[in-house]
């Protein structure tokens, strides 16, 4: 659907500079999503983090010409004679506004959902359950913020049939802005978590909140046994129907009269309006089951019959929220997005590839399945994926499924292959001459791309290391919050970044365009070069015979001494190189590296200004003991020594020179002393280093149960006869040893690891490659998943009983231990 921008003024009502006709069908607030920037209309978004504004001029450059505004360019009306102005006092508002209208136009059921879980799997399994019959719009994956909710609702066009959104709220009064967009017809509440408390009195005032999204629907479907729920629905002032489900109350309007599991199945049987059903659903779990009655009140409530449900229950698909970036063999790197396949998924992973550099020069190849999406022919289905692939820089695309074959000619992609199922591509010589590419896998579960994937990745060992990027974002965010929106960041991915990868989390910080980059030697610096990462780099020990590649790359060194300062000069001045940045480190108490702040800055200044291949770009220095407030005083020391060296060489020069001194914690603990410029290390990577508590998680270590033996009592377990038995016991053996970096001071009985939720105690020595633990009261098997630490168990529990800090069990974890990253 189009809107002339005529048209998208007035609906916003918006003052207009600019007199070029368009028309609209993109809207975009991620200056990086662009894509079909002749249609797009760009709505800069001011946040407490980022200001949408900056980045007109570079969305100008690629071929955008129409923005929504709040204050307008300096030169609009020289440098964007062509363009679009929209000025609005607010720009989500202008952008809620938009979608508002938008929703004027359909005269559909539109199905909102709300709660605290589920909300995602409940819209993606309505979409399962009517999409066979009705054309759905549906939000893309958890699109369900104050942003994600227009965004949304964007996509309803003339083909729909019936919309199912998501909305979801952290605070108060956020609730009547989605309801303006979504106006659902039919509410769908799934539960009430404890999620977002902090910011609600109680849990009715939050059920009340989320309540007001369908204060004018014709009917609300809810959890009758939910105690506060039904209150809370009993006491609205609401005209339209109330469909409550229970398990408990006979007379709900959904009763599940019985439910019963089987091996993977759950058999649900009910009577709605009087009338008795049932349907399999291939789910056991409680939240599951909960779910599919949830799914199924809506589906009756639209006029779905018994039978259509319980056919289409029966192969409801897992939804797969996650990401994963995996190493591939022959040089490849596997982006797999098994998350259900449309257009709209498939253009937001095609934009997560597109957007992670790749200088090594690799093709971007695109495996994708036939897709399922009714409501459009075919042509103009694979004409839009062709579009969209080919505007996200797809090289070489593989299309796999009979319609997607049918449609091959309507594929615009130079290099292109198609086969009829995964198994005569993997026999394919196509498939046998995949390398050096970034390769995305996108298929329909019936495909079966999980075989397909197994095949490409390289095996090594059973013992991964999951990153997850998305919380690697949370935890970035987290420390900007503490941080005003002018002061710039440093990254601090030395060590690999802290054992997670550097590569990829350099990736994501740089999407997320942090300031600089950290890493500690040349050569780590290099190979974020080569892997397209085009920050800012600082050196942290740049060695002296690595100078030439520090020129090569545009690696800025730090300075800490005379003769470090001599020999930089001297090798700038071979190589020809002048006025390369570098970064002056001070010695306030650490006294490890640094120039004396009080007796050496003025041989510094004057040895600096004697010379013009290098110049100071920032200094710095570094707290000893901001992890604890018994060093407060020392801390406080430290920064005013820091506040009188800096001074001294500022004084001395014309130009701005960038002052840092804030690590994680001083972030957080001493945010007035943030400067011009903050380094964020350990917190990145989830841990806070005062208190040893985890913000968000980003790595979790795990393996897989190898061997099980029955060990009788007073046996021994491993090297040196440590691990005595005092019971006849269950001992599993899993892959993993103090080569991968499993410390041996966790063995005997010092700490201990979680098979299927349980602890299990390390049992005699750690041993180089193998580690025995006990699972005597644990229902576990050969083959099970094995938790080291992560998600479940905090890395600072081990390194808690071993002694040292997190730091370091992180950063030993050893190159041999696969990295697979993910994000939602
Ligand atoms: C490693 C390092 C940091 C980061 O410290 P965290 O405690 O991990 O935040 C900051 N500055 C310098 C100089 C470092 O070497």
């Amino acid at each position: 659907m189009l809107y002339s921008i005529e048209k998208v003024t007035t609906l916003i009502g918006a003052r207009r500079y600019g007199t070029a006709d368009s028309a609209i069908s993109w809207i975009l607030t991620d200056s990086r999503s662009v894509c079909f920037p002749e249609d797009t209309l760009f709505f800069a978004i001011r946040s407490e983090r980022n200001d949408g504004h900056r980045y007109i001029a570079d969305l100008y450059r690629r071929g955008v010409r129409n923005f929504v505004v709040e204050t307008l360019p300096e030169d609009y009306a020289t440098a964007y004679a062509d363009a679009n102005f929209l000025r609005v006092p607010h720009t989500v508002e202008a952008l809620q506004r938009l979608a508002e209208r938008h929703r004027d136009e359909f005269n559909i059921p539109i199905v909102g959902i709300t709660g605290s879980n589920g909300k995602t799997v409940v819209k993606e399994w309505l979409y399962q359950l009517l999409s066979p019959q009705m054309v759905v719009t549906r939000s893309p994956r958890s699109y369900n913020s104050q942003i994600g909710v227009p965004l949304s609702v964007w996509l309803l066009n003339e083909r729909s049939q019936v919309g199912v959104f998501e909305a979801g709220i952290s605070q108060r009064g956020e609730m009547d802005a989605l309801h303006d967009i979504i106006q659902p017809t039919v509410g769908v509440i799934t539960n009430l978590g404890t999620a977002h408390q902090e910011n609600f009195s109680s849990m009715e005032e939050k059920c009340m909140e989320k309540l007001k999204l369908f204060h004018d629907s014709k009917a609300i479907v809810y959890p009758y046994d939910d105690e506060t729920v039904r209150r809370c629905v009993a006491s609205l002032d609401y005209k339209g129907e109330r469909i409550a489900w229970s398990m408990t109350e006979p007379n709900a309007r959904l009763y599940i009269n019985k439910v019963e599991k089987s091996g993977v199945t759950t058999t649900v049987h009910y009577t709605f309006d009087g009338r008795p059903g049932s349907y399999s659903l291939p789910f056991i779990d409680e939240a599951s089951v909960a779910n599919s009655v949830t799914c199924a009140a809506v589906a009756l409530y639209l006029g779905l019959d018994g039978n259509q449900i319980a056919a289409r229950m029966a192969v409801v698909e897992p939804v797969a929220m996650r990401l994963e970036v995996k190493e591939g063999r022959h040089g490849c790197t596997l982006i797999n997005d098994s998350y259900n396949s449309d257009v709209n998924s498939l253009d937001i992973a095609l934009d997560f590839m597109s957007r992670r550099p790749d200088h090594a020069g690799r093709k971007r190849t695109l495996i994708l399945s036939d897709i399922y999406q009714s409501g459009k022919d075919g042509e103009a289905l694979y004409k839009e994926v062709s579009d969209l692939s080919k505007t996200r820089g797809v090289e070489k695309f593989i299309g796999i499924g009979p319609e997607i074959s049918a449609h091959s000619a309507v594929i615009d992609i130079p290099e292109k292959y198609f086969f009829g199922d995964c198994q005569d591509f993997i026999l394919s010589p196509v498939f046998a001459s995949l390398h050096d590419e970034v390769i995305l896998l996108k298929g329909a579960r019936r495909f079966s791309f999980d075989h397909l994937t197994e095949l490409l990745e390289q095996k090594v060992h059973e013992t991964i290391l999951e990153v997850n990027l998305n919380a690697v974002v949370k935890n970035l965010n987290y420390y900007r919050s503490f941080m005003k929106p002018t002061t710039k960041l440093v990254c601090m991915v030395k060590a690999d970044a802290y054992g997670s990868g550097a590569v990829e989390v350099a990736k994501t910080l740089q999407d997320h365009r942090v300031d600089y980059l950290a890493v500690a030697v040349a050569d780590e610096g290099v190979t974020l070069r080569k892997n397209g990462i085009t920050s800012n780099i600082m050196i942290m020990n740049p060695e002296m015979t690595a100078f030439k590649t520090m020129f090569d790359y545009d690696l800025e060194p730090e300075v800490y001494s005379f003769r470090l300062l001599e020999a930089l000069v001297k090798a700038a001045q071979r190589e020809g190189v002048t006025g390369f940045p570098v970064h002056i480190k001070l010695d306030t108490g650490m006294h490890r590296l640094g120039f004396n702040p009080l007796t050496d800055m003025d041989e510094l200044i004057s040895r600096l200004k004697r010379q013009n291949a290098v110049i100071p770009r920032s200094v710095f220095s570094h707290f000893v003991g901001s992890d604890s407030d018994d060093f407060d005083n020392f801390s406080a020391h430290q920064f005013e020594l820091f506040k009188r060296g800096s001074e001294k060489l500022q004084s001395a020069f014309s130009h701005k020179i960038i002052r840092h001194m804030d690590n994680s914690a001083g972030i957080e603990h001493f945010p007035e002393r943030q400067l011009d410029m903050c380094r964020l290390g350990l917190g990145l990577y989830g841990i806070d280093s005062r208190d040893n508590s985890v913000i968000n998680n980003v790595c979790t270590l795990k393996t897989t149960i190898l061997q099980i033996h029955a060990v009788p009592k007073d046996e021994t377990v491993g090297y040196s006869r440590k691990g005595i038995l005092t019971r006849d016991s269950l001992i599993a053996a899993i892959p993993i040893g103090y080569a991968d970096g499993l410390d041996r001071g966790l063995g005997c009985g010092h700490c201990y690891c979680l098979v299927n939720g349980k602890k299990a105690p390390y049992v005699g020595n750690i041993c180089m490659d193998v580690a025995m633990i006990d699972v005597t009261d644990i229902d576990c098997k050969e083959g099970d998943s094995v938790e080291i630490f992560g998600d479940n168990l905090p890395v600072t529990v081990l390194s808690d009983a071993i002694g040292t800090i997190p730091y370091e069990m992180l950063t030993s974890i050893s190159g041999r231990v696969k990295r697979v990253y993910f994000q939602d």
